[in-house]
């Protein structure tokens, strides 16, 4: 016989089970509002950014003899690292009264900034490389509503002319070269720490036009600084050959490589990475297209992590060092390798890595299914 105090008592226990553990993520900004270095009164324009998932590879782990961890940043509203950067970049243009945004991308700072900017009321205008955008990025970019220009030039000459148009005319530039872009994207690292307890031996990710490196090595910097970490990790970057000026010291002219994201040559962040690198006793290295794809496809099969070409530089660049003994000794560390941007994003690359799919169709009957599943 159940008394009412103890139904009331049973109820509440019921409810506390039911109640999440966590609260919603509530995007960066307000998240780790006092650590940015932004207006304190910024409004926050967020579609949830950041929060995203570390996730321990067991293959990779295995084949290191190391302790892996993937920071999968296609988990973002737009599917790439890039919403970190939005999301404060133009809650500060909106603060300081633009009506229009502007940027130059390979793809995924347009998908990013259209939406956030849809958010906003914002208009925005892209500029991308004719013919070099992966149409999932350019559907993203149209679909939100920008004014996409399509430049017969490279991403290089993009950026330029985006700096040019922020310059004459009254819209506000969100390319990384905008400081505050760099201040929400040094939040991955914040979550890094506060998800480890503290920060890793060893840090890998791909590098394009170097304001990714660049962030999370100031979020690293900034949580030592404060005794979260008591310890900043080697920061270890890879480019593709075919657009490797960080590796070269040389400006690449014309970039080219099936991983769009990284098809830059002349980085704006350049001093900054190489700064970040070279303060954390890291370095760049270069891949092949081949060893960037074949990273992708085994990082979709081995650990069900779904990235685009460009995300997968950061395991090939893990798979190269431990196959030449290059960078660092992995053996005994704990490392974390940022994949950048989601795999549905840029389907035609991936599924040309497999060639000709043979196409299996068979009549609506248990059997034959079976036997062309190899059951029987
Ligand atoms: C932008 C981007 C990169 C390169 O980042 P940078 O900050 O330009 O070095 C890598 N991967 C993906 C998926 C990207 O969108």
């Amino acid at each position: 016989m159940s008394s009412p105090a103890n139904g009331a008592v049973a109820s509440a226990e019921s409810a506390t089970a039911a109640a999440p553990t966590t609260q919603q993520w509530r995007g960066v900004i307000e998240e780790y509002r006092p650590l940015l270095d932004i207006p304190a009164d910024t409004p926050a324009i967020t579609l949830g950014e950041g929060g995203t998932p570390l996730v321990r590879s067991e293959w990779l782990s295995a084949v290191g003899k190391a302790d892996v961890w993937l920071k999968i940043e296609g988990q973002n509203p737009t599917g790439s690292f890039k919403d970190r950067g939005m999301t404060t970049a133009i809650s500060v243009a909106v603060h300081e009264g633009a009506k229009a945004c502007v940027c130059a991308s390979t793809g995924n700072t347009s998908a990013s900034m259209a939406a956030y900017a849809a958010k906003a009321g914002l208009t925005p205008i892209v500029l991308v490389p004719s013919g070099k955008i992966a149409a999932g990025k350019l559907a993203q970019a149209l679909v939100h509503g920008a004014q996409v220009i399509q430049v017969r030039g490279n991403f290089d000459d993009c950026l330029r002319m985006s700096r040019g148009l922020a310059d004459h005319y009254p819209v506000a530039l969100v390319n990384s070269v905008n400081p505050v872009r760099l201040q929400g994207q040094k939040t991955a690292s914040f979550e890094i720490v506060d998800r480890l307890g503290d920060a890793p031996d060893i840090h890998l990710l791909p590098v394009g036009n170097a304001g990714n490196i660049s962030a999370y090595w100031l979020g690293y910097k900034q949580y030592a600084d404060l005794g979260r970490a008591t310890r900043k990790p080697v920061m270890r970057a890879f480019q593709a050959e075919g657009a490797a000026p960080l590796v070269t010291g040389e400006v690449f002219p014309e970039p080219e490589t099936r991983a769009t994201a990284i098809r830059i040559g002349n980085p704006a962040s350049w001093k900054l990475a190489t700064a970040a690198a070279g303060e954390s006793g890291g370095g760049f290295a270069a891949l092949s297209d081949d060893q960037i794809l074949h990273a992708q496809a085994e990082l979709a099969r081995r650990d069900g992590v779904f990235v685009e070409p460009a995300s997968a530089a950061g395991v090939a660049g893990f798979l190269q060092d431990l196959e030449l003994g290059t960078g660092p000794t992995y053996a005994g560390k704990q490392v974390v390798v940022t994949v950048t941007g989601h795999g549905l994003k840029d389907t035609v690359t991936a599924l040309e890595w497999f060639g000709e799919v043979p196409e299996v169709v068979v009549d609506a009957d248990i059997d034959a299914a079976a036997a062309a599943a190899g059951l029987v």
